[in-house]
């Protein structure tokens, strides 16, 4: 097909996700045919360097051959089966891998991140009911938390635009400060924000434990709402919180998992381990839809009992599929082979002096990195600023999709300093160009 066709037939049978689909009369769709590393290409030959990483998930570009081969590896043998009453050797070795690397166990799978927000907040209210506290049932979350778009998932999620129109259908939960730093009020460092909005979250557990089953956060990077970044101390300070006043900590890992800030998970800077870990975009290195929640012991133990109805009686049908579950075996081979963890390390702080022009530009603010993320405000945006951007930096070249007036990368591992170079330059000319 060609570029005007594939448009045409698309606004005609596709509903896009996230989308007023009126502005697409202004903003064309656009078309892609291929990808190869971090280049998308459209069906004229034009590439765009994909530095949302297709909406976070990539991790190794596109057309990887390793995690490629995995997959249709899996598929000559076994594209699917279901995980209820069956087994299979890549849910098995997946599931031992992701306990080896979290310190966490029993590997509940399902098919987006969503998915995985419902199986925690379900797993940690009912595993207190199963436990004899049944009015452990409402949940903690942060301003401008978000963990996906399902209703349970809303329900902790402080994002207007996606929650407002449903708000009749969503369960009132408890939403507590959250200790971005840009919060910072003169002379207040990093750790002082932490600490404030710890000091919040210690007043509401302690009159409302009682009702409490968790508390859901994404572990220092607020990923939707516009790369927040905080200092770990906060989770050490919510763990310690959590253990005093018997409520689980869900780490909702979707976005900042599989090495996004610097460690393979974020909890790990904090040296804490939460109750339930949820895991997806990134997990199949972004060939396969595809997510897990690792839960404590005790959680799982309180499930097992000769009664049906006390199990976990949650299933989506593609739970486990083989193939996505090859596809992160694959990932997860890849982060060992090519030492991943490592040599992104330098590689940030070699991209730190490619993007420094960018970060000392007059209308940069908050300029702010945590591994492989990057994120800055710009000064003066206006309403619609976050189109007009992404706009002129695809006609630079670079697919960079900011979240209000917050432009943050998020590229896949695999961007080499050249194409870091040109993604710094066509940056800086795209903000020249919008206001
Ligand atoms: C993307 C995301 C989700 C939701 O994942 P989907 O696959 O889009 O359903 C949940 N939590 C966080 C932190 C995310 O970034």
């Amino acid at each position: 097909m060609t570029n005007q066709e594939l448009l045409q037939r698309s606004l005609a049978a596709v509903w896009h996700p996230c989308t007023q689909m009126k502005q697409h009369e202004s903003f064309p769709l656009i078309p892609i045919s291929r990808g190869e590393g971090v280049w998308l290409y459209d069906c004229e030959g034009r590439r765009f360097l994909d530095a949302v990483s297709s909406w976070w998930v990539n991790l190794f570009g596109h057309n990887e051959p390793r995690i490629k081969a995995a997959i249709s590896r899996q598929m000559d043998s076994l594209e699917h089966v279901m995980l209820a009453g069956f087994t299979h050797e890549p849910a098995v070795r997946l599931s031992e891998q992701l306990a080896e690397l979290t310190g966490l166990g029993h590997a509940f799978y399902g098919s987006d991140g969503a998915s995985a927000t419902e199986i925690a907040l379900k797993m940690s209210a009912h595993s207190w009911r199963n436990k004899g506290l049944p009015q452990k049932n409402r949940f903690v979350y942060l301003e401008n938390s978000y963990h996906g778009e399902t209703l349970g998932a809303l329900s902790v999620t402080d994002v207007p635009i996606f929650r407002s129109a449903y708000a009749p259908l969503v369960r009132d939960n408890f939403c507590v400060m959250n200790p971005d730093w840009r919060q910072a009020r003169e002379g207040e460092t990093a750790q002082d924000v932490a600490e404030r909005a710890a000091s919040a979250l210690a007043a509401l557990l302690a009159e409302k434990h009682g009702e409490i089953a968790a508390l859901i956060l994404e572990p220092l990077v607020q990923g939707a709402a516009g790369m927040a970044m905080y200092d770990p101390l906060y989770l050490r300070r919510a763990r310690s919180l959590c253990d005093q006043f018997g409520v689980h900590l869900i780490a909702d890992e979707i976005a900042v998992g599989f090495g996004r800030t610097g460690t393979m998970f974020a909890c790990e800077q904090a040296g804490i381990r939460p109750d339930l870990l949820c895991l997806s975009k990134g997990i199949t290195g972004g060939y396969l839809p595809l997510a897990a929640v690792l839960c404590q012991d005790d959680i799982y133990r309180a499930f097992y009992h000769d009664e049906t109805a006390r199990g976990f009686l949650h299933s989506h049908s593609y739970t486990g599929n083989p193939l996505a579950c090859a596809a992160a075996l694959a990932t997860l081979a890849i982060f060992k082979e090519d030492e991943v963890i490592a040599r992104n390390r330098e590689k940030a702080l070699r991209f730190d002096a490619f993007f420094a022009g960018l970060a000392a530009h007059p209308r940069v603010k908050n300029w702010r990195r945590t591994g492989m993320i990057w994120a800055f405000d710009v000064t003066d945006a206006t309403a619609g600023f976050a189109q007009r951007f992404f706009a002129a930096a695809l006609a630079q070249g670079v697919l960079v999709r900011p979240i209000g007036e917050t432009v943050y990368f998020m590229p896949p591992y695999v961007l080499n300093d050249d194409e870091a170079q040109q993604l710094a330059a066509g940056t800086l000319a795209a903000l020249e160009q919008t206001r």
